[in-house]
C-alpha cells in the first residue's frame, strides 16, 4: 500500500511538473512565398499550452514578414522553429493584427523583428499587455515568464489604407473603422491576391464581439468581399475562400438585423434571445461560451446607436 501511495506520488508530480508539448502547426503553402501556419481551434488551455491562433508567414527578399506570433514566448519560439524549415532566412518584420493576446505575446520571441500595428492596437498592448500575460497564464495553467508585451514600433492610423513595401513585397495595410476591435489591421497581398484578416475573419467558430463594434464588421467584411481575395488566412481555424466570407458577412447582417429588431419592439437582450434564428450560429465553436455575452454586446451597440 505504502509502495502505491509513493508511485501515485511520483506519477502526481510527473504529470504537474510536466507541461504539455505545444501543437505543431498545419502549414499550408498558399503561394510560392506565402504560408499559413494554422494553430489550433480552440480557447487556450493547458492542452493546447495557449497555442490556438493563426500565423502567417511571408518569405520576402532577404527576411520573412510574419503576421501575428502566438500567445507566449513559448509558442512564439515555437512558430520560429516553423518557419526555421520553410526558410533559413530571418524573421525581420512583425504584423499584429489587434492587441487580444493571442495574436501579439509571442514577438518578444523574435528579438531583432520592428513589429507593426495600428496606432490603436499599439496604445492597448501598451494598456492590456500585463493582463494579456496574466490572462493567458491563468488558463495555461502555468507561470510564464518570458512572456511580455512588446508593443509596435511602426504604427499606421486608424481608418486608413497604407501602400507598403517591406523585404520587396508590396502589401496594403489596411485598418479599418474598428471592427473586431478598436485596431484591427488586416494585410492585403495585391500581387498574391490574398488577404490576411485576424480576427474580422474566423472560420469554424463564433466571431467575439466583446471588444467589437459590429456595423463596423459588417462594413469591413463587404470591403472584403469587395476585393475579391483568392485566399483569405483568418485569425482562427481554416483557409477560407470568397464564399466563405460571403457565408460570415450574412451570418453578422442577419444577427444585427435581428437584435435591432427586437430592440425596436422594445425587448431586452434575454428577450430577444428566443426570437433570433442562430442555427448557423449553433454548428461554429464556442457558441456556448460566447453567444450571450455577443447578444448584449450587439444590444448595446445598437442602444447606444439609437439613444
Ligand atoms: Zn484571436
Amino acid at each position: 500500500m505504502k509502495k502505491l501511495l509513493l508511485i501515485i506520488a511520483a506519477l502526481g508530480i510527473s504529470l504537474t511538473a510536466q507541461a504539455a508539448a505545444i501543437p505543431e502547426p498545419q502549414v499550408v503553402r498558399i503561394t510560392p512565398r506565402i504560408y499559413a501556419l494554422l494553430g489550433p481551434v480552440g480557447l487556450p488551455s493547458p492542452h493546447n499550452q495557449g497555442y490556438m491562433v493563426n500565423t502567417t508567414v511571408i518569405v520576402g527578399e532577404r527576411g520573412v514578414i510574419l503576421i501575428d506570433s502566438g500567445s507566449s514566448d513559448e509558442v512564439g519560439s515555437h512558430l520560429a522553429k516553423a518557419i526555421a524549415k520553410i526558410t533559413p532566412k530571418p524573421v525581420t518584420h512583425i504584423i499584429n493584427t489587434h492587441h487580444h493576446g493571442d495574436h501579439h505575446l509571442g514577438n518578444s520571441a523574435f528579438k531583432n523583428a520592428r513589429v507593426l500595428s495600428s496606432e490603436e492596437c499599439r496604445k492597448l498592448v501598451e494598456k492590456t499587455g500585463a493582463e494579456w500575460v496574466a490572462l493567458m497564464e491563468n488558463l495555461v495553467g502555468h507561470k510564464l515568464p518570458n512572456t511580455r508585451p512588446v508593443p509596435a514600433d511602426v504604427t499606421v492610423p486608424g481608418d486608413s489604407r497604407t501602400e507598403s513595401s517591406l523585404q520587396d513585397v508590396k502589401l496594403l495595410l489596411w485598418a479599418p473603422k474598428g471592427s473586431h476591435t478598436p485596431g484591427d489591421l488586416m494585410v492585403w497581398l495585391p500581387d498574391d491576391k490574398v488577404l490576411i484578416g485576424g480576427d474580422i475573419l474566423v472560420n469554424g467558430l463564433v466571431p467575439n464581439l466583446r471588444d467589437a463594434n459590429l456595423k463596423n464588421w459588417i462594413t469591413a467584411l463587404r470591403q472584403v468581399e469587395e476585393l475579391a481575395p483568392a485566399t483569405v488566412v483568418p485569425g482562427h481555424g481554416p483557409l477560407m475562400n470568397k464564399a466563405d466570407v460571403a457565408k460570415l458577412h450574412k451570418m453578422l447582417v442577419g444577427f444585427y438585423a435581428g437584435v435591432e429588431g427586437g430592440y425596436k419592439k422594445g425587448l431586452n437582450d434575454s428577450e430577444i434571445r428566443p426570437t433570433l434564428d442562430l442555427s448557423e450560429w449553433q454548428k461554429l465553436k464556442e457558441y456556448d461560451a460566447a453567444m450571450g455575452a455577443n447578444i448584449n454586446r450587439a444590444y448595446l451597440e445598437i442602444e447606444a446607436e439609437n439613444f
